[in-house]
């Protein structure tokens, strides 16, 4: 893996710098690599992103059934053997007041760029317990699109009170014979459409005012949860097979705080139908701009359409530069 090299005095410069290597990186790679734009791809702090830490993927077109680090490994492969420069950097700082713009490493390196794609992604948010990262991948899970389909005839339970956490109990029950939803208060935020669904599902129960305190396992997979009511001061076991954690996602946006326009949640927000942010050259692709679907095609798809806009960009930056260049000679 190359490392990067360059020092603060000598930044390296491209058409076009993608931050992320997740689906909507690589993918935006592939198709600029294809458009000749020679684009630079900055790894960042965990290469190929969150399909690395989940295990069999069972959807994504063309694979009945694929590991998602190997789908990734492949994507960036790809990405190589069409031309994209893969770096290993974790990018720290972004000016995008300047141009070209101006993105510096975690050792200092600085790239500059004429156009720039964000494909930093999100992360989910966890529990926080020990036992939930030990049974992670082993009946517990943060995606129920990804990882419901494993669970057909079990009982599962999901954790959270958003429309996230409802759709996600929601899609479970076409699978499991059982669902539960544990929310720590005693209503939900999810929109009131998706909470009447829930409610008349006959195979969902919603426990109120109860907090994962443990999650129960025989070493290799999830038996239960244990559970805290702290109305009442009491305890209680649920015995499941599957626990799926819905309590939000938080976009890696940090970088572009002030300088992108974003939601309250700090998405990034493009103009419909586009992947063009508030910063004419900047395109946002991915979970970092989504927060609805969160799916690896989904960020793929946004990834391409990036690639395409930031293309059509540069050419019309030159077709401008051009005529800047006749009117004034
Ligand atoms: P939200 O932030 O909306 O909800 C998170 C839920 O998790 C809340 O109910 C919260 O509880 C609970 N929670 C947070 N931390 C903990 C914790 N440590 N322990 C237990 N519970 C916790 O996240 P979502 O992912 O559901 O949604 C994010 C955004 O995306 C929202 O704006 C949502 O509307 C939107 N969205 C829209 C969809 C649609 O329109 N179809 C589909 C999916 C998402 P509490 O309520 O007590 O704070």
């Amino acid at each position: 893996m190359m490392r990067a090299t360059q020092t603060k005095t000598a930044p390296k410069h491209s058409k076009l710098l993608i931050i992320g290597s997740g689906p909507a990186g690589y993918t935006a790679a592939i198709y600029a690599s294809r458009s000749a734009l020679n684009p630079v791809l900055i790894e960042g702090p965990q290469p190929g992103g969150q399909l690395t830490i989940t295990t069999e993927v069972e959807n994504w077109p063309g694979d009945a059934s694929v590991q998602g680090p190997d789908l990734m490994l492949r994507m960036g492969n790809h990405a190589r053997h069409v031309g994209a420069e893969i770096i290993a950097d974790y990018i720290v700082d972004v000016d995008l007041t300047q141009r070209p713009f101006v993105a510096t490493g975690d050792m200092g390196d600085r790239y500059t760029a004429d156009s720039l794609i964000i494909a930093t992604g999100a992360n989910a948010r966890w529990l926080g317990l020990e036992s939930e990262t030990r049974y992670r991948g082993q009946g517990v899970s943060a995606c129920a699109t990804c990882d419901g389909f494993f669970f057909r005839g079990r009982v599962c339970a999901v954790v959270g009170g958003g429309n996230t956490a409802v759709e996600d109990a929601l899609h479970l029950a076409n699978f499991a014979s059982a669902v539960y939803l544990i929310h720590r208060r005693d209503s939900l935020r999810a929109d009131k459409t998706n909470q009447a669904r829930l409610f008349a599902h006959p195979k969902i129960k919603v426990i109120w005012n109860a907090e994962v305190a443990e999650v129960l396992g025989n070493g290799s997979k999830v038996t239960g949860v244990q559970l805290n009511h702290p109305l009442t001061g009491e305890q209680s076991t649920l015995t499941i097979d599957g626990l799926f954690v819905a309590i939000g996602h938080d976009p890696a946006t940090s970088l572009f705080k002030d300088q992108l326009a974003m939601d309250p949640d700090g998405y990034i927000l493009v103009t419909p139908g586009s992947t063009a942010t508030s910063v004419p050259g900047v395109f946002a692709a991915g979970d970092v701009q989504d927060k609805h679907f969160r799916q690896a095609v989904v960020s793929a798809g946004m990834g391409c359409m990036a690639a395409l806009e930031a293309e059509r960009y540069l050419i019309d930056q030159a077709a401008k530069a051009v005529l800047v260049e006749t009117v004034s000679a």
